[in-house]
């Protein structure tokens, strides 16, 4: 697709920010790409003021300071103050560690608005064993409580998988011990490092169908106390999500050296070519650059989506997910019981190992 009118198309809501892909932590399930960014490559200060305010003229009302873990840069007040002087909505999602109480209290005076912290799990030993980290989860307990403390907000985001999957109610009971108002369980999706340890984080069907039929009963059993949001393991889902609520469509991520593309793991789709904001304005990269425009809409969706009732609902599912299956980022997401390859992902979901994770490390 040529270059189309910003005025022609959806306006972005969110942006996600990969201040850095530095992290301590070595989670088996990372979303960051097995290729990171490297530090010397890091967009500056003065970079992400200029992104943040030309997010805000292109319609982004929420900015997520992500990573890697922000905690690993220097100028991160400096960076959340200019995401707040842009007028966005500013989120921190941390792992906790490398944000010291002394720095949360400068976020917090420079307009931080909601924090989320990561857990691996609600046990203590099996969460620090999970994030490849000893001390971890007691460093994520202590951050929350200076997050409550200040009067922010606070999410508490896990990732559940074969090893933590059993401790649902536990994880929910800590957010709430926590003085978290939302709890979001999310399932590995696997792309990047969960690719690589996928027969390793698997869960099983029946630890899926417990946790469905536990999550709907701790929703009814903590209703107006927490607000619980669950993300259904794709692997055993019958119809995909609409990936990142349709491709160029909803949200833009911005990578540690200033790549900008269409979800987080976009990286992933071979081929593909990404504008950077060292040479393009994010009103230019949303508009025309290839990667945005190459799954724009339903149009480029082969059969079964074309001629199905749904395609406006999910868009053919994830693009990445479809490209990792079947080698074509085109394909109807192999994840949907309709997609001629779906035979692949039950065979997928049945290979479980037991052996060490491959830790994300830089
Ligand atoms: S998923 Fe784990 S390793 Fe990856 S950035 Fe988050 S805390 Fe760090
Ligand atoms: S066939 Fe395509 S549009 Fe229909 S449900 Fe499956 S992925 Fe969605």
């Amino acid at each position: 697709m040529a270059g189309v009118g910003a005025d022609a198309l959806h306006k972005p809501l969110g942006l996600l920010a990969e201040l850095t892909h530095r992290c301590p932590l070595g989670c088996p399930y990372c979303s960051n790409p097995l290729a990171l960014d490297a530090r010397e490559d890091e967009l500056d200060a003065a970079t992400w003021d200029r992104i943040f305010r030309e997010a805000a003229a292109l319609g982004v009302l929420q900015v997520h300071l992500s990573g890697g873990e922000p905690g690993a840069r220097r100028d991160l007040v400096d960076i959340a103050a200019a995401a707040h002087a842009a007028g966005l909505y500013t989120n921190l999602i941390t792992s906790a560690v490398g944000i010291s109480d002394k720095t949360l209290d400068a976020l917090a005076a420079a307009g931080l608005d909601h924090v989320q912290i990561s857990i691996q799990d609600a046990d203590a030993s099996s969460a620090d064993r999970i994030a490849g980290y000893d001390g971890a989860f007691a460093r994520k307990r202590a951050l929350a409580a200076a997050v409550v403390r200040l009067g922010l907000p606070l999410t508490v985001n896990a990732v559940v998988h074969r090893a933590n999957i059993e401790r649902i109610g536990e994880i929910v009971d800590l957010a709430l011990a926590l003085g978290a108002s939302r709890v979001e369980i999310a399932h590995v999706q696997y792309y990047g490092w969960a690719l690589k340890n996928r027969a390793l984080l698997m869960p099983t069907p029946e630890q899926v169908e417990r946790a469905a039929a536990l999550v709907d009963e701790l929703r009814a059993r903590h209703r107006g106390r927490i607000v619980i949001d669950a993300v259904v393991p794709d692997y055993y889902a019958r119809y995909p999500k609409p990936c990142v609520g349709g491709w160029g469509r909803r949200s833009l991520n911005v990578t540690p050296a200033g790549r900008v593309l269409p979800c987080h793991a976009a990286e992933s789709i071979a081929g593909l070519e990404f504008w950077s904001v060292r040479e393009h304005s994010l009103v230019d990269i949303w508009t025309s650059s290839p990667a945005f425009n190459a799954f724009r809409g339903t149009d480029f969706l082969p059969e079964p989506c074309r001629s199905c009732e749904r395609r406006e609902i999910d868009f053919g599912g994830c693009r990445c997910q479809a490209f990792a299956l079947t080698g074509d980022a085109r394909a109807t997401d192999p994840v949907c019981q309709l997609s001629p390859h779906h035979g692949l992902v039950e065979e997928l979901a049945a290979v479980q190992e037991d052996r060490s994770y491959s830790y994300r490390r830089m």
